[in-house]
């Protein structure tokens, strides 16, 4: 539920708001705006009854959120968040930003090579996992801690951002030391446990979607992450689990615009995990942006042939170059831009 204070209502008033909300025995999310002031209030499962609120002083309007999820829609918020990152890369604004690099970090040759190859097409964001979350038990479970490191290299070197993904609560603590955006992967969109840690983690968070999640389901994993104070989240769509075998997943490409309908959290695209398919990447990138998606994340290996995980899917270094031409002409139909990664100061 939203109290929407009155134009001019005093701080006397809104502390009041705020006092009686806690009373009631739920918890108040003041939100000062340029157009308003509201307090949102959090905490409840169902409807809550609005009475002693809507006769308070300074109170306009009770806005009933009639969505499960309350931070993350549109109701609570209508105008978009960009999450900010550091170096002026901004995610959720008119700019489309790129995320590309490796599935996993195998040296330190490998992720610098790729940081540089995906930073020189115009990637503002290098990927790569460290703890690598996989289906068998016998496959490359990722360098780990020392992979940290190397990506904090890889951004000394290219000015590059960092997004890695979080595969524990444990791990939480030191992916988000070094990286710029926390990954929670699509096998634990519903590890709430991990989604309570990576909401106090203070980085912001790309939540991608589950295998076999709702869109609904998505948007509640979201508000986990904003019910721990995160506000910085960024949704994926990286392709759900269907029963043709032609593509690794189904890219649910409608579920872009109908997110961003109903939540103001920007929500980027995962060509790559959709299609499974190196050759289907590039133009399921480019129905991405068409679509509206807010950014991608891509992956893309100095040596596919060679990955220790999803060569099959990662791009040849010139082939991402050709991705990003083709975007930028895309973005530009769609009155966006892609983002250009910031010259590297010598
Ligand atoms: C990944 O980004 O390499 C990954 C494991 O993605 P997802 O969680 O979408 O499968
Ligand atoms: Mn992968």
């Amino acid at each position: 539920m939203l109290i929407v204070m009155r134009h001019g209502a005093t701080e006397e008033e809104l502390q009041r708001v705020i006092a009686v909300i806690r009373d009631m025995g739920y918890q108040a999310r003041p939100m000062p705006g340029s157009q308003r002031t509201a307090v949102g209030l959090v905490g409840n499962d169902g409807r809550v009854d609005s009475s002693r609120l809507e006769g308070l002083a300074g109170v306009q309007e009770v806005i009933h959120v009639s969505q499960p999820y309350k931070q993350v829609s549109r109701e609570w918020k209508p105008e978009n968040t960009v999450v900010r990152l550091p170096g002026g890369v901004a995610i959720g604004g008119a700019d489309v930003a790129v995320i590309a690099g490796p599935c996993s970090v195998e040296s330190e040759a490998q992720v610098i090579q790729a940081a540089r190859h995906v930073r020189e097409a115009g990637a503002v964001i290098l990927r790569g996992g460290a703890f690598k979350p996989r289906t068998c038990p016998y496959s490359f479970q990722g360098l780990g801690r020392p992979a940290l490191k190397l990506l904090a290299r890889a951004r000394e070197e290219t000015g590059l951002l960092i997004c890695t993904e979080a595969i524990d609560v444990e791990g939480v603590g030191w992916v988000s030391e070094v990286a710029d955006i926390v990954q929670i992967g699509a096998r634990n969109m519903q590890n709430f446990s991990l989604l309570r840690a990576a909401g106090r983690a203070g980085k912001p968070v790309l939540l991608k979607r589950g295998i076999s999640a709702t869109i609904t389901e998505l948007l509640l994993s979201a508000e986990y992450l904003l019910a721990e104070g995160n506000q910085d989240v960024i949704l994926c769509e990286r392709g759900i689990r269907g029963f043709d075998t032609a593509t690794r997943n189904v890219f649910d490409l409608a579920a872009i615009p109908v997110v961003q309908k109903l939540s103001h959290l920007p929500i980027i695209a995962d060509p790559s995990h959709a299609t499974g398919l190196r050759d289907k990447v590039i133009p399921m990138a480019r129905a991405a942006v068409a679509a509206g998606a807010d950014g991608l994340i891509v992956e893309v290996h100095p040596n596919p042939e060679a990955a220790k995980s999803d060569g099959a899917q990662s791009l040849f270094p010139e082939q991402f170059a050709q991705l990003m031409r083709e975007v930028r002409v895309i973005a530009e139909v769609i009155g966006r831009r892609v983002a250009e990664p910031a010259p590297v100061v010598a």
